[in-house]
């Protein structure tokens, strides 16, 4: 017999894994809505073009992450790899270019990206992200970057610390590129594979390169893009980190963060969780060593590349590169399931007995009918009620009560029944006596007050 499987790095989420995401959720909802954003749900599936054109062809998300499949029409769609160009694509598609600015979005949900198995990452994982559209000011940036750092702060993680970079406009851009591509060009044989063909095709995503022999590479006096920064973005960069200050939010400059995503400009952030507490520096410095929560990982956890806890930054040129003006604008995701694996690990495994005050308990056929109609009467007065409707015999009913620590039975037998009434018995005592059905949810409601 075929055992069947959730396809690989997808996963069944339970209730104990259920319970926290519904609590990211409501924290990043009341969090989102304080800062004055708007809940957005954009389709699980898009067109790949916008994929292609937004994220940027030369991107791995794009070249070897994306799950494609063509309809049955012919259209050729993707399941979301990320969020922020379906995002784009529905504030241009929704007329949204017309609302005073910035536009200030958020949503939650599942992503799909076809990543090598590893631990922590997953093929189907889930984001909450954040975009504000139409703005340039770095007060945005700071704005975002604070968010999320208050939201992470809400579900309990301590020591927080940015790591940021700016790698400057489109246009200075190009220019550092190019003097990147013409340093590396004498290490090339030394560089790992992809790093020969990223040379080609994205020379950026080099320097977030994890393999060591690039890394040695790139801390061996490769230029540093903060260097090639013109005067406005700069000042932008400045003016963040001030406010970062301000806010006393600790940060570390990260001169080889990139994100590996083609639309960025300006401002790129990451944040991680560090075991020390970290202080809040004074001046920028370009220590990189990396951040990371990383005491509670496994050994496979800990050899491969940390996994943020959120990231973003700014997009100057998505939305024009998507058909709308010219827009500037800031976002990012935070990790659910990296945060929920973390949570869960720093709970006490406690199997805990949820108490249930009342057990309704049943013997018979007709009585089993009468005590699922029951059930509902104390839904609606938002009593919780155990039950074990599935059982015959009132002993291992009762049993079960005792183990849920109920303090009140109630016991529907035949004569009961046809009499339109009910037993109440006092776990504790012993005692019980007769009631009028229609009268137990306001005994049992001034029983357990
Ligand atoms: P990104 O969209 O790559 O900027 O990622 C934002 C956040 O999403 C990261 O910091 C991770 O915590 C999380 N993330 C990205 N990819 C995965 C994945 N494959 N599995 C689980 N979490 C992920």
């Amino acid at each position: 017999m075929v055992k069947f499987q959730s396809p690989t790095g997808m996963r069944d989420l339970l209730e104990e894994d259920f319970k926290h995401f519904q609590k990211i959720e409501r924290v990043c909802q009341e969090i989102a809505r304080f800062y004055g954003f708007k809940r957005i749900e954009t389709p699980i599936l898009e067109e790949s073009a916008l994929f292609e054109k937004g994220t940027g062809f030369s991107t791995e998300i794009v070249k070897k992450q994306m799950f494609n499949l063509e309809t049955k029409g012919g259209d050729h769609l993707v399941l979301r790899p990320e969020g922020t160009p379906s995002i784009v694509r529905a504030y241009l598609e929704k007329g949204m270019e017309s609302l005073p600015k910035p536009v200030k979005l958020w949503h939650f949900g599942p992503f799909f990206r076809h990543e090598r198995p590893q631990a922590g990452r997953y093929r189907q994982f889930y984001q909450a992200g954040l975009e504000s559209l139409g703005s340039d000011s770095w007060i945005i940036d700071s704005q975002i970057i604070q968010i999320f750092y208050n939201i992470l702060k809400s579900l309990g993680f301590k020591n927080l610390i940015v790591e940021i970079n700016s790698i400057g406009d489109s246009q200075h851009r190009a220019y550092y590129k190019k003097n990147l591509v013409s340093y590396l060009k004498d290490y090339r044989n030394s560089l790992c594979s992809d790093c020969k063909r990223r040379l080609r095709e994205n020379p950026l995503r080099i320097l977030d390169c994890k393999q060591e022999k690039c890394q040695k590479i790139i801390r061996d006096g490769t230029p540093q893009i903060i260097d090639y920064l013109c005067r406005k973005c700069n000042n932008h960069f400045k003016n963040v980190l001030e406010t970062l200050e301000e806010l006393e939010i600790s940060y570390k400059l990260n001169p080889y963060l990139v994100r590996g995503l083609d639309y960025y400009t300006r401002t790129v952030f990451e944040i991680f969780e560090e075991t020390e507490p970290t202080f809040l520096p004074t001046k920028a410095t370009s220590d990189v060593a990396k951040a990371g929560a990383r005491d509670t990982e496994s050994e496979e956890e800990k050899n491969q590349e940390p996994l943020a806890l959120a990231g973003g930054g700014r997009y100057d040129d998505l939305v024009k590169l998507l058909g709308g003006k010219e827009t500037p604008a800031c976002g990012g995701a935070l990790g659910v399931d990296r945060i929920v694996n973390l949570i869960k690990k720093r709970t006490k495994k406690t199997r805990k007995i949820i108490k249930h005050r009342i057990f309704l308990a049943q013997i018979g056929k007709f009585p089993k009918m009468k005590a699922l109609k029951l059930m509902e009467k104390f839904r609606k007065s938002e009593i919780k009620i155990a039950e074990a409707l599935d059982k015959d015999s009132l002993s291992s009913q009762l049993k079960l009560a005792d183990k849920l620590k109920a303090e009140y039975v109630l016991i529907l037998g035949q004569k009961e029944t046809l009499e339109e009434k009910i037993i109440l018995r006092n776990m504790k005592t012993g005692k019980q006596k007769i009631i009028a059905i229609k009268k137990i949810v306001g005994e049992v409601k001034k029983k357990t007050k």
